[in-house]
This record gives C-alpha cells, structure tokens and sequence, in this order.
C-alpha cells in the first residue's frame, strides 16, 4: 500500500486547485511545498488584487494564450473560465469584472482567493507539508508508472499519482526555481526552449539612451512587432497603453509583444526586432490629416497634442526632421508625409527583453504533445500528471495564466484522484 493516492508538488495556483479536485475524490492526498507558505506567486499576482480569470469567450480566452492555447480546449470542455467564477461564487468569494473583461475579488485582495483555496483544502483534511522541498521522482522504468518521490530532506514517499504543479522559472524568489523541468525529463518529456514572456523590452534607441522620453506614458497605442523591417510582415500588434523607461519600454501592450519579440530573435538570429506605434489607432490618417488642416495655422505640437503627450509630439517632429515650431501651413510635401507616416508607425527596435527572472510567466516548459490534453497525464509515464506554468504554456496578463494554471490544475487533480484508484 503506497503512502498516498495522490501527491501534489508545488502550493501555487495550479497546486491548490490540482490539491482540491484530488481531494474532493475521497482520495488521501499530500500536498508538498518548499516554501514556508502556499501561494507565494498567487499572492503577488493582479498587484497583489489576484486577477482570478477573464471574462470572455472560449476562442478569445484561447487567443489571449499564444503559448498554446489550442491544448486548452479539451481541458476547458471541462471546466473553464465561467467555472472559475462559479467555482469561487460556491464558495462565497464574489467576483468582479473590471476592464478587458478581468475578474478579480470584490475585497480587491489576493489574500482572500488564497485563503478560500487553503480553507477549502483544511476542510477536506488534505495532509500538508511545507518547507519541504522535493529533490526528484521516482519511476518504475518496467511499468512504465510513477512510484513516488524523495525529499531533499531524504525521505521517500510512495503514491499512485503526482502531479507536477511546481511552476516555471519567473520570479525565482516566489519558489518557481524550475525544479520539475529535470523531474519531467527523467521520465522521458521534451522541454521546450524556456524564455521570458510578459517581461518590458530593452533597446539601445536613440531615444532610450538619450532619455528623450523617460517616464512618458502613451494611452491606448496600437504597438506592431514586425518580422523585418517596419512594413515587412507584421508579426502581432496591441493597442493598450505603454510607457518609456531607462532601460527600453514597458507597459501592457509592450508585455503582450515581448513573448514574440523573443521568439523573433531566437529563430532569426537577428539582433533587434523592428517594432512600430500608431499613436492614435483609432482616427485614419485621413481624419487626422482633415484636423490638422483645420488648425493649418498652429504650431505642429499644438496640433499634435491632442492626440500625444507633449514631448511624444516634439520627439515626433525630431525623428520626422521637422521643425515642431512650425505652423502645419508651412510643411513642405515630403515633411507632411513625415510627419504623418512617423505618427503612424512611429519606429522602435527592441533588442530582447528583461530576463526570465524579471518577467511574469515563463515561455516554454514541458512539451504539451506529450501530455494528454483531455486529462493531463504524461504520455510516456503513468501516474505522472502537469498543471500550471510548468507546462509550455503562456497567457499575456489578464487572467490568463491564472486561468491555465486553474484550469489545468482542476483537470490534473481529478484524473489523478480517478488513475490512483485504478
Ligand atoms: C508579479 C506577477 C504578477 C502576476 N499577475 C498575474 C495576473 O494578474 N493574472 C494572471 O493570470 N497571471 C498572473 N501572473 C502569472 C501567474 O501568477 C502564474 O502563471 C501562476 O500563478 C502559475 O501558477 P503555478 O501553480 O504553475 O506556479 P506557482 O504559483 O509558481 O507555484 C509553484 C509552487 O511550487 C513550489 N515548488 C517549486 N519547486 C518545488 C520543490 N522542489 N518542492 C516543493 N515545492 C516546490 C513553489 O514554491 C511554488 O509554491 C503573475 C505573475 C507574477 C510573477
């Protein structure tokens, strides 16, 4: 008789809910973790608010994962994003819905999504252990199954099923140190190439180094990543807001487009990735041309003004070669055609990101061909399931990756709990 049906490793966001779904089986489940308390990545999430899950369709929920979404949807035929919000509702957490459809906990707390998966977990007398760090898996290389795990501690613990809910490599200090990767190896899975995703972009640009434009924020920009030069073959594009900072840029849409850029880099070998900003996506140029002639006699920053922060409008007239003094009556045909065109597509180059260590999720991970997409459990190894970052999948921020981690994790716990009475 083996110590436990099912073992979770890693009390993160994936963990916690891989822990309930087993438990709620009637199986005698351990949950392990090496950190003094659960949760750690969960709480610092959303601000520190817990941005549970996004409110939306299944095929936007699954375009809003570029790291393979498509996995997801067997999993999410299951249980998805509105069972999230049931999920939490049942257990008297109630949500809201704030901008680009993101849920987060009315008490704007991290604190209490935590505690309602601890409360819930306790309740079902789940047997924990912290501050105790698992060092590797053991397999029966004959049946091909799992058998159990040792602890850094040395000690060895039997059980029908483990899940791997251990996490990816962002935000080391959290606990997600990537410690399953060579656990998921020794049974025989790929890791896909890890790299940063949601992390701000660095850049030698002119106006990064000579602090042109340090601390300025843009409102609601259309930011392309371009494979080649600005115009080539775009490659992906978001309009969110976005800031400039001393090291590259950042903000929303910038996180959203830094996945890509990295990717980019790595299968072109190039060393930047052209990226363009329309900075008023939401008027064509033709409407702006119409204003600008309307106010023909002001000066270009007045005009420009209205649709940039000031200093985007003088940086805009410096990159256009144009006088910002000028009123818009006096350019000359080729200085309209810019001005314009540096408005539309205004020019920046990225030469990769911050590390993965700085970014919020981690690119790659565990090969999803090699995990069944409808349970969870390796192809290669019986008993032996994934959940979370862990796997090579990754959401842009916005409750995506919460809700793989809570998706797959749900999925992973019940299959685990069904496999280990088997
Ligand atoms: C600052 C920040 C903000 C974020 N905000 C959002 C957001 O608003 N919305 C969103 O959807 N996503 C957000 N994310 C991403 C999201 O939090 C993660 O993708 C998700 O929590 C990952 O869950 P996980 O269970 O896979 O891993 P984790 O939550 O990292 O959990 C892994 C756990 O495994 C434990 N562990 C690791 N190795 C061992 C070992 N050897 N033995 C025992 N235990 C081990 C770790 O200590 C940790 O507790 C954010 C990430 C960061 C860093």
């Amino acid at each position: 008789m083996t110590d436990y049906d099912v073992i979770v490793i890693g009390g993160g966001s994936s963990g916690l809910m891989a822990t309930i779904n087993a438990a709620q089986q009637g199986t005698r489940t351990l949950l392990i973790e090496k950190n003094p308390k659960l949760g750690r990545k969960l709480l610092l999430s959303g601000g520190g608010r817990c941005n549970v899950t996004n409110r939306t369709t299944r095929e936007d929920l699954i375009t809003h994962i570029p790291g393979n979404g498509k996995f997801l949807y067997s999993a999410l035929n299951q249980f998805d994003q509105e069972d999230i919000i049931a999920f939490f509702n049942q257990a008297g957490v109630e949500l809201k819905e704030e901008d680009h459809g993101r849920m987060f906990p009315v008490t704007d707390r991290a604190r209490t999504i935590l505690d309602t998966l601890v409360d819930i977990i306790n309740d079902l007398g789940v047997t924990i252990r912290m501050k105790d760090p698992v060092d590797s898996l053991i397999y029966d290389r004959e049946t091909k199954r799992v058998k159990g795990l040792t602890t850094v501690a040395g000690e060895t613990i039997t059980a029908n099923s483990i899940i791997l809910a251990a996490g990816g490599r962002a935000y080391p200090k959290t606990g997600a140190t990537g410690d399953a990767y060579a656990w998921a190896k020794k049974a025989g899975h790929s890791i896909e190439r890890l790299y940063p995703t949601e992390a701000p972009l660095l850049s030698d640009d002119r106006i990064i180094s000579e602090k042109l434009l340090r601390g300025v924020s843009l409102r609601d920009v259309n930011v392309t990543v371009w494979n080649g030069p600005v115009g080539e073959k775009a490659i992906v594009n978001h309009q969110m807001d976005m800031i400039f900072t001393h090291f590259g840029y950042s903000g929303p849409a910038i996180l959203r487009c830094s996945g890509h850029v990295n990717q980019y880099l790595h299968a072109t070998g190039e060393e930047l990735c052209h990226l363009s900003i329309d900075l008023a996506p939401n008027e064509t140029l033709e409407e702006m041309k119409q204003t600008a002639e309307e106010a023909r006699e002001k000066q270009l920053t007045n005009i420009l003004k209205q649709w940039m922060p000031e200093r985007m409008a003088e940086v805009v007239c410096l990159l256009a070669n144009i006088d910002a003094t000028k009123p818009y009556k006096q350019l000359v045909h080729s200085e309209v055609d810019a001005l314009w065109e540096t408005v539309k597509t205004f020019p920046l180059t990225a030469t990769g990101s911050q590390p993965i260590e700085k970014g919020f999720v981690t690119g790659g991970g565990v090969s999803t061909k090699e995990v069944d997409p409808k349970t969870m459990e390796s192809k290669f190894m019986q008993g032996l399931f994934f959940c979370g970052e862990l796997l090579d999948i990754n959401g842009y921020t916005g409750g995506y990756n919460i809700t793989a981690a809570f998706v797959t994790g749900t999925i992973a716990g019940q299959y685990a709990a069904w496999g280990s009475f088997a």
